[in-house]
């Protein structure tokens, strides 16, 4: 017998459990039956390519419930582990939900786990440790001959020794603590307990999940013959008898795929109950979506939109990630990404094709016309029903756009798109109401006729975008301005010609404004012409001063408060994405913003006046780098040389003191 340590984080993790005061400790089995699911499945898969794992013996899962030891097990005919599958999987902790879990615990308040945090994650293997005081696992790996026992009481150590086993598969021995109701220990070895509890998680397991109760001969015996025969019974003869063995015929389990049985005879919970056994995720599905396709061929779905975003949603390694396939109610594979596209990667759950051959592959799938096919239709039944959300649950709607609106709008790069689909799903922040998100479509309807324009403003934090002297004009002419502020926004619109029905996307920090009726913008353009002209040789020294950091100087039409701001020309990269491209290493040419300043400000006024009087006076060299500086400032970009400019400042103040 070899003894070994857990790792810290599994310890940790058994401690929790075994103080565990979760009231539905039941959850376990559900645990248990979905682990030996998962390695049902394993073991089919593997034998696709490796004949010699497959087995004669029909791929199930069997539960003996002894009640004369009240040992419960349940044993599986799935992959099995071998001796370092077991240290592996059971000693340590690579699954990331369970490490989140034990964040989480940990950041709980005075270190007392939120018992319910226990249901939310469902915490796999080690929740037989809420019920069981020592639990044994005997395991062989399908084509090995060895067995391993692995055993412990969740305190610290774990023991491993050789073992007998028969056929490949896990079978996994829970020494059950006694029965307390209030504590959430019910009696796991009783039948029409275990019915219940496999009937309510398990009943889509797509395995027989079939029972064997160990019990009294007496009582067996007892209950066939009723009890006026049993009471004539001596006790020796009871006790002679010994346990016998009762297996249950039917599965426990009626197996049916959820997605074949009509949606009106599945009832939420059922649904959710499998969107749980898929994911392991536990908070419930913001969206459930059922749908076929009809034709020349065909297919179901039962797709699931994930209320919280896992945490490995932008590793290109991502865990769990996409839908199950499966073909005639056969299971053919996980994660099959050819079903959806990336930016729809957080939707879950299950297709079942009727027409696809068994023996599919990963390659033929990528060029499978079926496949392309459901993928149009599902991307459109997705696109439509959250559409529709958005206008039922607005609220609901919401919390669905801060996990995965990033994620849906990297959809809008794909040429291939139709993008019109994704933009009626985008949300923003505007200057109508600053609380609060906007659609495209409630955008559009607010918009004076004459606007040609999305008005937007990029960069990557809310606040500073909303002081942005950018603004102004638009403020003061009522004009609305969304606020774009995740990464991917300074991608996609600036990746144009994209616009929702006929409107162009327009940034407000590039080019030139033209607002208002062409009228207006006229007149506003030579007022301007008329003003560079009176200022001309002004803005020239003013240039003069800051030419290695800007590529021009002239006055603006989009200020009514701030001095100055900057602004790029049309079709230039933001700072934001630049910088972005540059750490993705592609080299970007060096690129000058304009400086642009607002000729009704006093400052300008007051410099102007210096100017006549003396061209060359050193102030109007400080008073550019000024402007500048603030303007660089007010976007939230960064100084090239902040002391030169807290020097300036501090001239400045020392002046007016
Ligand atoms: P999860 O199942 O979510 O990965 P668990 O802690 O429940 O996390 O299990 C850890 C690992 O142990 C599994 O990923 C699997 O590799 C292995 N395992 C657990 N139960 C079985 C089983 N019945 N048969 C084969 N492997 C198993």
């Amino acid at each position: 017998m070899e003894k070994h340590s857990f790792q810290a984080e599994t310890q940790k993790l058994l401690d929790l459990m075994i103080h565990s005061l979760y009231a539905n400790k039941e959850v376990f089995l559900r645990e248990l039956i979905s682990n030996a699911s998962d390695a049902l499945d394993r073991r089919r898969f593997e034998a696709l390519s490796n004949p010699e794992l497959q087995t004669e013996d029909e791929l199930g899962i069997r539960l003996v419930a002894d009640r004369t030891t009240r040992i419960l097990e349940v044993s599986d005919n799935g992959i099995g582990m071998n001796r370092e599958d077991l240290v592996e999987h059971l000693g340590t902790i690579a699954r990331s939900g369970t490490l989140e879990f034990l964040n989480r615990a940990d950041q709980a308040e005075g270190g007392e786990a939120n018992p319910d945090l226990i249901g939310q994650f469902g915490v796999g293997f080690y929740a037989s440790f809420m019920v069981a005081d020592e639990v044994e696992v005997i395991s062989r790996r399908a084509g090995e001959d060895k067995a391993t026992r692995w055993v412990s009481q969740g305190t610290g150590e774990y023991a491993l020794d050789d073992a007998e086993r028969d056929h490949a598969g896990t079978t996994i021995r829970l020494k059950l603590k006694p029965v307390d109701e209030e504590a959430g220990i019910q009696d796991f070895c009783d039948e029409w307990v275990l019915r219940r509890i496999v009937k309510k998680y398990s009943d889509f397991v797509r395995y027989p999940i079939r029972l064997t109760v160990i019990e009294e001969a007496a009582a067996s015996s007892e209950a066939e013959a009723g009890e006026a025969e049993a009471s004539n019974k001596d006790e020796a003869g009871k006790a002679e008898a010994g346990p016998v063995r009762r297996e249950i015929e039917e599965p426990l389990n009626s197996m049916k795929a959820i997605w074949t049985r009509p949606e009106s005879e599945v009832s939420e919970e059922e649904f959710n109950e499998f969107y749980r056994h898929i994911t392991h995720d536990f908070h419930d599905p913001v969206l459930r979506i059922s749908t076929s396709i009809e034709g020349t061929f065909e297919a179901r779905a039962l797709l699931y939109v994930p209320s919280k975003a896992p945490f490995d949603l932008y590793h290109r390694e991502r865990l769990h990630n996409g839908v199950q396939l499966y073909v005639r109610r056969v299971f053919i594979m996980d994660e099959c990404r050819e079903l959806l596209p990336e930016w729809l990667r957080f939707v879950r759950g299950v297709v079942d094709a009727e027409d696809l051959s068994l023996n599919v592959s990963r390659e033929m799938l990528q060029q499978d016309r079926q496949i392309r096919t459901i993928r149009k239709h599902l991307v459109k039944k997705i696109t439509e029903r959250l559409k529709a959300l958005a206008e039922e649950d607005p609220s609901k709607y919401e919390s669905f756009w801060a996990e995965f609106g990033p994620v849906v709008k990297e959809g809008l790069l794909d040429f291939q798109e139709k993008r019109e689909r994704i933009l009626d799903l985008v949300l923003a922040p505007s200057t109508a109401d600053e609380g609060k998100l906007t659609s495209l479509a409630a955008y559009k309807e607010r918009m004076p006729e004459d606007q040609k324009a999305i008005y937007y403003i990029a960069g990557p934090k809310l606040d500073v975008l909303k002081r942005s002297p950018h603004l102004e004009a638009f403020r003061e002419k009522g004009i609305e301005v969304l606020f774009l502020t995740d990464p991917v926004d300074e991608v996609w619109v600036s990746q144009g010609p994209i616009a929702y029905q006929d409107l162009p996307f327009k940034s407000i920090g590039h080019g030139e404004v033209e607002l208002g009726s062409e009228e207006e913008q006229e007149k506003a353009k030579e007022a301007l012409a008329r003003e560079e002209e009176n200022l001309g040789d002004l803005l020239k020294a003013i240039r003069a001063a800051i030419q290695d950091e800007v590529k021009e100087v002239r006055l603006s039409a989009r200020l009514t408060d701030s001095a100055s701001c900057l602004v790029l020309e049309e079709g230039d990269l933001s700072p934001q994405l630049e910088a972005m491209l540059r750490q993705a290493g592609q080299s970007i040419p060096e690129r000058k913003p304009i400086l642009e300043l607002n000729p009704e400000h006093p400052i300008m006024k007051a410099l102007e006046k210096r100017f006549e009087e003396n061209p060359t006076d050193p102030k109007i060299s400080e008073s550019a780098k000024l402007l500048l500086g603030q303007a660089i400032l007010a976007e939230g970009g960064q100084l090239d040389d902040p002391s030169a400019f807290a020097e300036l400042v501090n001239k400045l103040m020392t002046e007016t003191l």
